[in-house]
Formats: structure tokens, C-alpha cells, sequence
């Protein structure tokens, strides 16, 4: 059997200058050489005489050399070399930039097959830098290359012939890695001929039932994997919360009743908090829908079982507005409750430190900067994060470590279509909130152009004299470096044009202000405070208020260039308004010349107000990489698989390692000894990130 883990220098054509460009790429050993996957592929099967060729198409030839091959040096670095060829229809010329060396392998008089991209401008037909095979041959056409991922400066020749070489290597010497329970049951082909096939695929049939097994596995390994890492948090000793503190003292202390699913996501945490096993819960709800004080009653339970909590929100002006609500209803049940920022004084924190430490502060919310080494509880029981997708994994657990076993809550607004969010937090029990509060109305959203500028104008001088509020956001400038200070300034730049253009051009009789990342975290909690006590009537900023904040006299949210958003912010961003009992308004003001994509999610989003519909069109419109930034999230990331494309067979793998792990616990049956090994693979993997 042939040793995966070899390093890459040993396989043929690859030398030491390409080694080092292979592990640019991540590619270290045979194995990671031979699943390193095409991006796409390139069909050259289709042959057509010269006659038939249409500019701009690339094509397979069949031509004979009938003039001499010239080469020409215009400059010291550049040479061209041009040879006529011809079949019965026609004549093409074919040029070579500086590939001298083709001379050599070109003769005139001989009959070869050229792969290439086709000019044709007033019948002059030419092919440039075109590949070719001679008769009989079919090394560069004919048939379909696999295109790998960005590259840098290795060549797709060199890779392709690496990977060819490669697996000439693994010929009749690849162990299986699935077993052939599995291979059988599902109908899937063995890996060796899945693994030529995904490169260099005979037929498209071929390719897609490689990639159907070589997908199964990459799923099935990662939804094994997660399954046991759950199973290993089940073991472990956690806090058992007391019995007897009720979590309807607080419920019935409330200025609203909650919703039914609110209900029934505080009964399923209480469970959990009960049980001494560690809580660990993504907790889902759609903007507005009241998370906050799901997280607070989390909060009063561990409290009074003696324990403290921490929440954790991503901005500062988040958190603030989160200290207000909690002190609003746990003061006067006796809970303390303190705020800890990156921007607190010294002296201030100090103190916060100082009883957090002696128990007297008993929920303490903040920002990263519960991070900070010196936080320290003396009995942490509970961990909240607010808005996850804005916290990678790392995050969590740092917070997490600074109690013994804590159960850990993580809110979202970020609508995971259930059945993905099941999938790639399988180490997560999952609550949804997936009703809102009574008596929201839908929030009226319309797409507008330049055009309709004067009507939105007037429609915004409307609202303000009826009473109410206004949100204009605005994108960032858009400026090429991407370096901290350069966007600092944009940030700055963009919100301190709009605002001038909205005070002094348009709305010089109301109260405009601005209110931007980088500001004094001081400066900004004025213009929020002032925001909500109605001293200002349009806020403009850039998107710094996208999560959370909640002023519910606010009823219009104008996004300016709202083409250069995703869905899932516009969304969030119009979640700022309809916070109250006043009709809301979302408008999305759009440059007509913006791409179809964008105009599709203007669409979208005046169809649906739906966070989960507007997740699974998100998904559709960008494929799941971009959308959860999965790099920054600290989420699976595939070699292979496509988790909007292969949605139906992530479902059924899911099912599949459910079985498995029905039947046999810790992969320890020898019929599944294959999977332990892929597993263990991948928990090592991870690991070692
Ligand atoms: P999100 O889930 O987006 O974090 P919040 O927790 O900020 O939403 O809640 C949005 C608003 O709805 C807040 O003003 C909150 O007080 C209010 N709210 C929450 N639950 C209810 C309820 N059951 N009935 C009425 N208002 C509620
Ligand atoms: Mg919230």
C-alpha cells in the first residue's frame, strides 16, 4: 500500500522550486496533492473546421503546418513566434508569445490538433498561444481538463501534470477509506476511480458519481466527527441550577407578556440550565423577535442559584442599551448588574473588577472586553453571546474558560436555514424563536432609484411630523487599500458627506447627526442617548448600528446604495425599525446601473420581511463561503462539498451518521474501523487549527 502521507517532492516533475509553490497552496503530501479538487473544467472535445470559427470561442482544430515557423524578438523580453496552418476549409495563423521552445516540437508539413482561444476579425483567423497534441495523441486536447484553484505562479500545466503523476503513483495501490457496507448500501464508486475521475473525468456521468462519493464522504466525516465531539461535552460535570428559582418571578415582572415561542425557548433553556450537564444552546431568532429578554430570565435563574453571568455583545453601543434593559427589570429583584468596555476608565474598572471578583456584581455585560485576562468571577455560570456570527469559535471559548463548565447561550439573528444551522453546529442544541412579538406590522420595504429622491424626501418630512424617527445609513466609501486607517477615514468620510448633504441640502429645518465606527465610544453613546430621547430626528451613520439597537419610536431605516449590501444586512438593518406599534418603513435607495445579483436582492427583500426565506435566497444567490464567511466563523470548510448545491445529500448523510452512531457508539465495530480512522483525521485536524 502506498504511503499518503509521503512528501510531495517525491512525486515526478515535482521539484524543489514547485514544492515550494505547492505548499503555498497547502499542499504538502501526496494525499493533499491528490485531493487538491478542480475548480471547474474546461471542455476541449469540440473540434470544428477553420471555416466554422467564430471569434472569442475556444476550440479543438485539426491543422497541417504549411509555412514556416518565424520568430521574431520585439523587445528583449518578448518574442513572438507565428506559423500558418490549414485544413480543407480554410487557413488560421497560430502565435506564441514568448514560447520559444515550441519551435522544437513543431514541424512544417505535419498535421497536429490545437487547443485554443479563436480571434476572428474581418476573416482573419488566428489562435494564440494555443496547446496541441499530434495526431493520435491526446495529452493537451480532446478532452476535459480539470482547472484547479488560484494557483500563484505554478502554471495549470504543471499542477495538472503533478496530480497526473501523482496518480499514475496511487495506481492499483489506494486504500478504500469507506466501507463496503457503505459503498454498497448508497451506491457509491470506490475511491480510487473517484479520485482519477474528479481530475481527469472520461465522461460527465464519471465525474458526477466521483464527486457524489467524494462529497459523501467529506460530509459524512465531518457530521461523525461533530456527533462525537457532542457526545464527549455530554459527559462532562456541569452546574445543576436550583429548582426552586422560578423563572416566572421575572416573567410575571414584565411590561409584556412573551410570546408562545419565547415560552417555549425559556422552558427548554430552564431544562437545560436544571440538568448538570453543560448547557450548550444556539439560541435563533429573527430580528425584533426578543432575545434579549430570553437571555436576561437566563440570567436571573443563575443569579439567584448563586452563580454570575456574562453577556457578551459585539459593539459597545449594543451592549450599553443591553445594561439599560437588564437594569430596568433584575435591579429591583435584587440582581446587580455592571458594564465593562474596552473604553472604561481605570479607576471604574477597577472597581467592576474588584466585585466582580467578590461576587457582589452579578451580571456583567460588555464586550470583548470580557475577554481580558484580569476578568475575573468568582463563580461564572452562565455565558450569553449576543449576535454570534459576529464572534468566532476562539471567542467563545475564552469566555467560556473563565467559569468551570458554564452553560453557554448563543443568540443569533443570523437566519441559518434550520436544517444547515442542525448541520454545522451539531455540537449545538438548537431554540428557535420563530414568531414575533404581537402587533409588529410588516415593515413596508420598497427598492427606489435617483427618480424617486424628491418622494422619498418628502415621504421621511412625513414621518418626522407625525413624531417619528429616521435611520439613514450609507456605505462605506469605497477605497482600494484595504488598510485599518484607510478605512477608518472612509468610514469617517462617507457618514460626514451624507450628513452634510441631508442637514444643509435637504432637511436644514430638522436635527440631523451622525454617529460612526470609529468614534469616541463616549461621543457615541451621547448621539444613541440623544437618538433615543428624540433629540435627533434622522440619524445617519455607516453600519455600525446594524446589530441590535432598539429605539422604537424609529420607523423609517433609508439605506443609501443599498446595491453594495448583502441580504442578510439589509436585513438586519431594517430589523432597526418596526420596533414599535408604528407602522415601519424600510427603502432601499439603488443605483440603476447595479448588477442583476443586487437587483435580485432589492426583490427579495420587498417580498419578504422572513430572515429564514431571505437566509435560503441569500444562499442561492451566493453559495454558502461567502455567507457565513466561514474562515472568520470558525466553521467547516470543504475541500469539495458545496453546502448550497449538495443541501439534499447533506440531509441524507445526516441521517446516515445519526445511524451509525445509533448502532455503534465510538465507531468501535470493526465494519467501521474506516470511519474511526477518517475521523479521527479530521478531529486532528482540527485540533491542530
Ligand atoms: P432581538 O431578538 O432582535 O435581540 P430584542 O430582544 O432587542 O430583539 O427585542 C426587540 C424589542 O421587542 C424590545 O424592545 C423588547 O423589549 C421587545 N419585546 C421583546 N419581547 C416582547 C414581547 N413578548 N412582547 C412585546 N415586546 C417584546
Ligand atoms: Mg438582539
Amino acid at each position: 500500500m502506498i504511503d499518503l502521507k509521503q512528501n510531495v517532492q517525491y512525486v515526478k516533475s515535482v521539484g524543489p522550486t514547485k514544492v515550494a509553490l505547492l505548499n503555498n497552496l497547502g499542499i504538502y503530501t501526496l494525499e493533499d496533492l491528490i485531493t487538491y479538487f478542480p475548480r471547474e473544467y474546461e471542455d476541449r472535445r469540440k473540434q470544428k473546421k477553420i471555416s466554422e470559427l467564430i471569434d472569442g470561442e475556444e476550440i479543438t482544430i485539426e491543422a497541417r503546418v504549411v509555412s514556416e515557423i518565424n520568430l521574431n524578438r520585439i523587445r528583449k523580453n518578448m518574442t513572438i513566434l507565428k506559423t500558418i496552418v490549414e485544413d480543407d476549409t480554410g487557413r488560421c495563423t497560430i502565435t506564441w508569445f514568448n514560447q520559444v521552445y515550441m519551435k522544437q516540437h513543431i514541424k512544417r508539413g505535419e498535421t497536429y490538433k490545437f487547443f485554443g482561444k479563436v480571434t476572428n476579425k474581418y476573416n482573419h483567423i488566428e489562435m494564440v498561444n494555443p496547446v496541441f497534441d499530434e495526431i493520435g495523441k491526446s495529452k493537451n486536447t480532446g478532452k476535459v481538463m480539470p482547472i484547479y484553484p488560484s494557483t500563484y505562479n505554478l502554471s495549470q500545466t504543471a499542477i495538472r501534470q503533478a496530480i497526473e503523476n501523482a496518480l499514475s503513483m496511487i495506481d492499483g495501490e489506494l486504500q478504500e477509506t469507506l466501507p463496503n457496507y457503505l459503498l454498497s448500501e448508497y451506491n457509491l464508486q470506490e475511491l480510487e476511480t473517484s479520485l482519477k475521475q474528479i481530475h481527469f473525468p472520461t465522461s460527465e456521468e464519471n465525474r458526477l458519481k466521483a464527486r457524489k462519493r467524494l462529497v459523501f464522504e467529506e460530509l459524512l466525516t465531518m457530521q461523525l466527527a461533530l456527533l462525537e465531539i457532542k457526545g464527549q461535552t455530554e459527559i462532562e460535570e456541569g452546574i445543576g441550577f436550583d429548582k426552586n428559582v422560578k423563572m416566572s418571578d421575572v416573567i410575571n415582572n414584565l411590561p409584556f407578556r412573551l410570546t408562545k415561542a419565547q415560552l417555549r425557548v425559556l422552558e427548554e433553556i430552564d431544562n437545560d440550565m436544571e440538568t448538570a450537564k453543560p448547557m450548550n444552546r444556539l439560541l435563533q431568532g429573527d430580528v425584533g423577535s426578543g432575545k434579549t429578554v430570553v437571555a436576561m430570565i437566563a440570567a436571573y435563574k443563575a443569579v439567584k442559584s448563586g452563580y454570575q453571568a456574562a453577556i457578551m455583545a459585539p459593539t459597545a453601543i449594543l451592549a450599553t442599551q443591553h445594561l439599560e434593559e437588564f437594569k430596568k427589570i433584575l435591579e429591583p429583584l435584587g440582581v446587580k448588574c455592571a458594564l465593562l468596555l474596552g473604553s472604561t476608565k481605570i479607576k471604574e474598572r477597577r472597581e467592576i473588577l474588584e466585585q466582580l471578583e467578590n461576587g457582589t456584581i452579578q451580571v456583567l455585560i460588555g464586550t470583548h472586553a470580557l475577554l481580558t485576562e484580569n476578568v475575573t468571577f468568582q463563580k461564572l455560570g452562565l455565558v450569553v453571546t449576543d449576535e454570534q456570527h459576529r464572534f468566532g469559535v476562539r471567542q467563545r471559548t475564552a469566555i467560556v474558560a473563565k467559569g468551570n463548565n458554564p452553560d453557554v447561550l448563543v443568540m443569533t439573528a443570523t437566519p441559518i436555514p434550520r436544517t444547515l444551522a442542525l448541520i454545522l453546529y451539531g455540537d449545538l442544541d438548537i431554540s428557535i424563536i420563530d414568531e414575533l412579538p404581537p402587533n409588529r406590522k410588516k415593515i413596508e420595504t420598497y427598492a427606489v432609484t435617483k427618480r424617486m429622491e424628491e418622494r422619498v424626501n418628502n415621504f421621511i418630512r412625513k414621518n418626522i411630523d407625525e413624531g417619528r424617527q429616521v435611520y439613514v445609513v450609507c456605505p462605506l466609501v469605497e477605497e482600494k487599500e484595504d488598510v485599518d486607517i484607510e478605512e477608518q477615514k472612509s468610514d469617517l468620510k462617507a457618514v460626514k458627506e451624507w450628513t452634510e448633504k441631508y442637514q444643509k441640502e435637504i432637511f436644514p429645518n430638522y436635527k440631523v447627526n451622525c454617529i460612526y465606527g470609529k468614534m469616541k465610544q463616549k461621543e457615541k453613546d451621547e448621539i444613541m442617548e440623544q437618538f433615543k430621547n428624540g433629540d435627533i430626528d434622522i440619524l445617519v451613520s455607516t453600519t455600525v448600528i446594524e446589530v441590535g439597537v432598539n429605539v422604537p419610536n424609529a420607523s423609517v431605516m433609508i439605506v443609501e446604495n443599498s446595491e453594495r449590501f448583502g441580504l442578510a444586512q439589509l436585513h438586519q438593518l431594517r430589523g432597526r425599525v418596526g420596533r414599535g406599534n408604528y407602522q415601519s418603513y424600510c427603502i432601499l435607495k439603488y443605483d440603476s446601473h447595479c448588477s442583476q445579483v443586487a437587483r435580485e436582492r432589492m426583490k427579495i427583500m420587498q417580498e419578504t420581511n422572513d430572515g429564514f426565506v431571505i437566509a435560503e435566497k441569500d444562499l442561492e444567490l451566493r453559495g454558502t463561503g461567502e455567507f457565513f464567511g466561514t474562515k472568520q466563523h470558525g466553521l467547516p470548510e470543504f475541500k469539495i462539498a458545496n453546502l448550497f448545491i449538495d443541501m439534499p445529500m447533506l440531509k441524507s448523510v445526516q441521517s446516515v451518521a445519526l445511524k451509525i452512531e445509533e448502532e455503534d457508539r465510538g465507531l468501535k465495530q470493526e465494519k467501521n474501523e474506516k470511519l474511526r480512522k477518517l475521523v479521527d483525521n479530521k478531529l486532528q485536524q482540527s485540533i491542530a487549527l
